[in-house]
């Protein structure tokens, strides 16, 4: 069986993959991880929210839309010395990557932009993976954020396009693929997942595995994300996601996506040990750990680092350093 990246996946092949019994399931993604990947590492990521709240747009799932009643009280971007500051403490707890996320629909040319291309460019000096994930992004943004050093761009494409207007109406599949466009006429990698547990069916994950696997080239980056609910959204009442279903979309992200990094994101911190173990062995290479149980400034829980390093000791993984000639 050839296991070498290809974007020509049918939606037939995805689902057979995706419904082959989960022992077997893992055994393969297990199979895939070792071949494309070091299965004793893991990448330690940390998500700093640098503008939060007051979001116009009106994803079902998010507490910082101005639109649900959350609680979340908007911040102002942040100033540069902040976030450098906060990007040193990750970096010092093992952190490799540094994803800065803002609560905007899209990114407009002005102070704040310019503002958040000195904090890519001082926290790419501190030799960390610089992420960002501001929302739509025009070609030319994508340019000066490649010319600030950005490594990494999240733009998640969330569920499948059929089941998309269900969760958001602000904007359509079609403008996130536009954004993953503008980034590939840059270096800049591309970091594309979404969430399970917004009510989609088995069809609806099956089609979002498809959609991302028939990006060409795959994102370098594909986060799972479990929903975390947030009272005062519409998704504050969806249904619980078994572990096996987690474990079901990583190792099948693992498979389709082969040279990807596969990462946990939301919805770890309701994960025991052995099921984040499942996830590892089901071909996770990455997760997001935090400094304060929040994964999203007081948005989403996640774990910290120092219960993170001990499971990572415990489970005799190494967490990822990079090297100089991976910057
Ligand atoms: N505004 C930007 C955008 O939408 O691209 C960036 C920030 S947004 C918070 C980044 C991603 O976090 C979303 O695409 C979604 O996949 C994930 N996310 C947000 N809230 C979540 C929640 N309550 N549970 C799980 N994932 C969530
Ligand atoms: Fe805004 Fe992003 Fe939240 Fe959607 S996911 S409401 S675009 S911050």
């Amino acid at each position: 069986m050839n296991d070498a990246p290809r974007s020509d996946w049918t939606i037939d092949e995805v689902r057979v993959l995706f419904e082959l019994p989960l022992m077997r399931l893992i055994r393969r993604a297990g199979r895939v991880h070792e071949q494309f990947h070091d299965v004793d590492v893991v990448q330690v990521n940390q998500l700093l929210s640098i503008k939060t709240g007051a979001c116009p747009e009106d994803c079902g799932y998010c507490a910082q839309s101005a639109r649900h009643d959350t609680g979340v009280k908007p911040q102002p971007l942040m100033a540069v010395d902040e976030v450098v500051r906060t990007a040193k403490r990750a970096k010092a707890q093992g952190v490799t990557r540094f994803c800065m996320g803002a609560a905007w629909r899209d990114v407009k040319d002005n102070a704040q932009f310019d503002r958040v291309l000195d904090m890519v460019r001082q926290v790419n000096d501190l030799g960390l993976e610089v992420c960002a994930t501001l929302g739509m992004l025009t070609a030319d943004q994508a340019r000066r954020l490649e010319e600030a050093g950005l490594y990494a761009y999240n733009h998640n494409l969330d569920t499948s396009p059929e089941y998309y207007d269900s969760v958001i109406t602000t904007r359509t599949y079609q403008e996130r693929l536009d954004t993953i466009d503008n980034l590939r006429t840059t270096s800049i990698t591309v970091c594309c997942g979404g969430i399970i547990g917004m009510g989609e069916s088995v069809a609806d994950r099956i089609s979002f595995l498809h959609r991302l696997a028939t990006l060409d080239p795959h994102p370098e980056s594909v986060p799972i994300n479990v929903l975390s609910r947030v009272p005062g959204t519409p998704l504050e009442n969806a249904a619980d996601v078994e572990i096996h279903e987690t474990v079901r979309m990583i190792a099948a992200a693992r498979v389709l996506m082969p040279s990807s990094m596969v990462r946990i994101a939301a919805g770890r911190h309701l994960m025991s040990f052995s099921d984040q173990a499942l996830c590892f062995l089901a071909g996770a290479n990455s997760f997001f750990s935090s400094e304060r149980n929040m994964m999203l400034t007081a948005t989403t829980p996640c774990a910290d680092h120092a219960s993170d390093r001990s499971m990572l000791a415990t489970m005799g993984l190494r967490p990822r350093v990079l090297e100089p000639s991976e910057r």
